[in-house]
């Protein structure tokens, strides 16, 4: 494999990362840093934070530009790639900033790509398991085209999501601008927002507090959960491939939320109780990714057991509850 495609003037290539002070945006950060990339975040911190990134501010490979990407990107110089992870991400999130979701989903593809066609960089959008939404396949491969409410309350996502892979193709197609298209499945470790409403994090406070854990439904629902440093690995490999994808990433280890509530309870000895509350509308029954392409096209599975990942992530919000 390649190490990098189509280098800027400098020695180094030049990475954009919308996003890149977010979860998946930072951790993606450090490992492009590692791999000797010049690593620009575009981000306007609506669910981001600088604290994501402040063990970088003297990396004079790093830079932040507090930026919409709603709105028109402007990059000085070479850009080799550019990484369009920018958007509301946990369903609490996007269902309060709906409009601002559909936004960066359509308008903000619109303009990464734009960004990267006028570099003539290397594209990768970070799509999302969800747009297999209540999905009547499983495991899910990439050729499986969905079961989307568009006018429910996930739509926003679902669809803002659904919009990127189409434009992204069209840009393929039509402007010949080398694409990726990643569909990232539930992932969890440190920088992740304690109150973000995803169950990892709440189930992990609430059992770090003692208060009750929270699941929804009967918890018979089914997630797969990535570590994060396994899943920018992956992400990483397709930006250097030849592949256009989709490709899914994500851990096929398959269980149930209360499954995953009584681990918890387990790992953290808490006195919590399990509280059984209401099951958000839409939400998808099973999900599981098929990773045969990703094993075949890059080599890649995820190497970071369940346990390990966890206790990593526990020890990052001992620090940071109460
Ligand atoms: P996150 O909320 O931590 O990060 C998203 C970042 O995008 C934040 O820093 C936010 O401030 C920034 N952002 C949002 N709108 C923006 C805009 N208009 N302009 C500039 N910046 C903007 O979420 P995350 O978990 O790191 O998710 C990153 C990407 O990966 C998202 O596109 C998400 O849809 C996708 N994804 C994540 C998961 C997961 O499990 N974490 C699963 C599937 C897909
Ligand atoms: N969930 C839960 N309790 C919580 C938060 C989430 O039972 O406090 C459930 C949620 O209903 C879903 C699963 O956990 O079935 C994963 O939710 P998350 O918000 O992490 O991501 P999703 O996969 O739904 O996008």
């Amino acid at each position: 494999m390649a190490d990098s495609a189509n280098l800027s003037s400098s020695s180094k290539p030049v990475s954009v990362v919308t996003g890149g002070a977010g979860f998946l945006g930072s951790h993606l950060t450090d490992l492009l840093l590692s791999k000797g990339h010049r690593v620009i975040a575009v981000d306007n911190l609506i669910t981001g934070s600088l604290d994501n990134i402040a063990h970088l501010a003297d990396n004079p490979d790093h830079s932040v530009i507090e930026h919409d990407v709603s709105k028109y990107i402007e990059i000085e110089g070479d850009v080799d790639f550019v990484f369009h992870l920018a958007s509301p991400a946990s369903p609490i999130d996007y269902l309060e900033l709906p409009i601002q979701t559909l936004k960066v989903g359509s308008l903000g593809t619109h303009n990464a790509l734009g960004l990267a066609k006028a570099k003539g960089a290397t594209f990768l959008i970070a799509s999302t398991s969800e747009v297999y939404g209540d999905p009547l396949i499983h495991p899910q491969t990439e050729d499986y085209w969905g079961n989307v409410n568009p006018i429910g309350p996930r739509g926003v996502y679902d669809e803002a999501k659904r919009f990127a892979e189409a434009i992204t193709m069209a840009y393929h197609r039509t402007h010949g601008v080398d694409t990726k298209i990643v569909r990232i499945f539930n992932t969890y470790g440190p920088r992740m927002r304690l109150m973000d409403g995803r169950v990892v994090p709440a189930f992990i406070g609430q059992a770090l507090n003692g208060t009750p854990i929270t699941v929804f439904g009967d918890g018979s629902q089914t997630r797969s959960f990535c570590f994060v440093k396994d899943l920018v690995e992956g992400i990483y490999r397709l930006s250097q491939s030849d592949s256009t994808g989709p490709v899914n990433i994500g851990n096929p280890v398959e269980m149930t939320i209360l499954q995953f509530a009584e681990k918890i309870t387990e790992m953290i000895e808490t006195s919590s109780p399990i509280e059984f509350r209401d099951l958000p509308e839409d939400d998808p029954k099973v999900r599981q990714p098929d990773i045969s392409l990703a094993k075949s096209l890059l080599d890649w599975e995820p190497k970071v057991n369940f346990n390990e990942g966890i206790a990593e992530t526990i020890e990052y919000f001992r620090g940071r509850v109460g």
